[in-house]
């Protein structure tokens, strides 16, 4: 389940931002409201021969006002950190140069595997440039031009070599896994100690499992729960694990391996542009979703204050509209004992199947309450749903012509099976298609 991380490291205009965008590709955002998602990326996913992954492109993140040296350095070693295979990128025009080489030692002692891209090869005539750069001693060097998108294939073949091999040690799949997801400071730490504290919580081990992640497995009602770690919950002793985007890129990395994210907020601070960022990849990713507003201790209340605090946080998260939200303190420990039954209710949610005539049913009532589109003198029909996977849920609807579908219809139908079956904590995703 775990997708392979690739890192692409390599000095300053090589090309590392073009051959990111153009293994990662042109992919529309879903939500539109969901702002930064998707521009400045950094993270994303991309596809070889079958095989998904994710990629990192080292080159966005800036420690910083570091010198150029160890910028490049801090940014080897998160590609150390975070990869399964790493793509070193240089640049034929220029040779092997003192930076390359700088990285090259760095990478050598990691003992990651190491594929070494010598990019702006842009025609036959000046792959004799590539010879140089056996010496930094990674191998056959692989030409490609990021402009003009040759070898590529060759570059992603060997890559894909190098990912780890499937094994069927993913026992964990019974598991409910969750993160904590926030800003720095509004009080993951404490959440994570606080639930670890509670009477009825059995904390079964503390696992190092798959790379460098510390889980905790826990037990609640006999059902078992592992926390994933986030590098906010980590001890910080690394330059780069103060900078936003490093934080961000393992907010991302932990979201993956979710089924339920909590996104945590600080109560006596409010809601900022980077919580959105987060909480729409949470969405994006099609996890189930939790909102914890924490350090409710600390805020003045009256009777009005929960619920101008909820408003407030639904206009910022309409994409959210689904997510429940949980008011707590993890210092006081008032309504601690709310959030695992809440996680579930969202993790059942999420892998929640419905039966395809109770659900054709609520569908063809909504048809009748509210007739489908039209455009230009032709009408939508819809002859029949059906839901096609879990995790999240996600339905097909069979129409006639699926150009004449309108966001908004999508979104009433959407309506309109939240209304009957819930999903309450879970997105949903619809798909139309043409029937045959
Ligand atoms: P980064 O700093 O390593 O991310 O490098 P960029 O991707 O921003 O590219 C730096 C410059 O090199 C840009 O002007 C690119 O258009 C250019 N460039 C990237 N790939 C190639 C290539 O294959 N051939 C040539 N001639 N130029 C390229
Ligand atoms: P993290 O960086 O998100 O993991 O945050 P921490 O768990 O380290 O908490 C940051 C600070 O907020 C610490 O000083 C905590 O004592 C404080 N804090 C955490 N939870 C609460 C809470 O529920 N109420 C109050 N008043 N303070 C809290």
């Amino acid at each position: 389940m775990v997708k392979p991380v690739v890192a692409i490291v390599g000095r300053p205009n090589v090309g590392k931002s073009t051959i990111f965008n153009r293994v990662v590709g042109e992919r529309i955002s879903i939500v539109e409201d969901v702002p930064g998602v998707t521009r400045d990326r950094i993270y994303s996913s991309g596809e070889w021969l079958n095989q998904v992954f994710n990629i990192i492109d080292t080159g966005g993140i800036e420690v910083g006002d570091e010198p150029f040296l160890a910028q490049i350095r801090y940014q080897a070693e998160i590609a150390i950190d975070e990869a399964d295979v790493i793509i070193f990128m240089t640049n034929s025009r220029e040779g092997v140069t003192a930076a390359d080489e700088e990285v090259a030692k760095l990478l050598f002692r990691s003992k990651k595997p190491v594929v070494l891209a010598v990019n702006k090869v842009d025609n036959p005539e000046m792959r004799e440039a590539i010879y140089d750069f056996y010496s930094l001693g990674f191998g056959e060097p692989y030409p490609i031009s990021g402009s003009h998108g040759l070898g590529l294939g060759d570059l992603l073949d060997a890559v894909i070599e190098h990912f780890p091999k499937k094994g069927n040690d993913d026992d964990d799949d019974d598991k409910i896994k969750f993160s904590l997801i926030g800003r720095p400071n509004v009080g993951k730490s404490s959440l994570v100690n606080a639930l670890l504290g509670e009477e009825r919580v059995i904390v079964s081990d503390i696992a190092g499992t798959t790379r460098d992640a510390i889980d905790t497995e826990l037990k609640y009602n006999n059902k078992e729960y592992v926390i994933i770690d986030t590098a906010g919950m980590r001890k910080k002793g690394k330059v780069y694990e103060t900078t936003e985007k490093y934080s961000v890129l393992r907010a991302l990395k932990a979201i993956e391996r979710s089924d339920v994210v909590l996104v945590v907020i600080n109560a006596e601070e409010g809601i900022i542009e980077q919580d959105k960022k987060i909480a729409g990849y949470a969405h994006e990713a099609g996890r189930a979703v939790v909102i914890v507003v924490n350090k409710w201790d600390a805020v003045e209340k009256d009777e009005k204050t929960m619920k101008e605090f909820e408003q407030k946080i639904r206009d910022h998260f309409l994409f959210l509209d689904y997510a429940p939200i949980v008011f707590l303190s993890a210092i006081t420990k008032k309504r601690i004992h709310t959030l695992i039954p809440m996680i579930e209710l969202a993790s059942e949610n999420h892998s929640l199947r419905v039966e395809t005539n109770v659900l054709n049913d609520v569908i063809m009532d909504a048809v009748a309450m509210n007739p489908a589109p039209t455009d230009k003198g032709k009408r939508l029909r819809i002859y029949y749903v059906t839901q096609v996977g879990v995790k999240p849920p996600t339905f097909v609807v069979f129409v006639n012509e699926p150009e004449i579908m309108h966001f908004s219809y999508e979104r009433f139908l959407e309506n309109r099976i939240r209304a009957a079956f819930g999903f309450e904590g879970t997105p949903i995703r619809l798909l139309t298609r043409a029937r045959k």
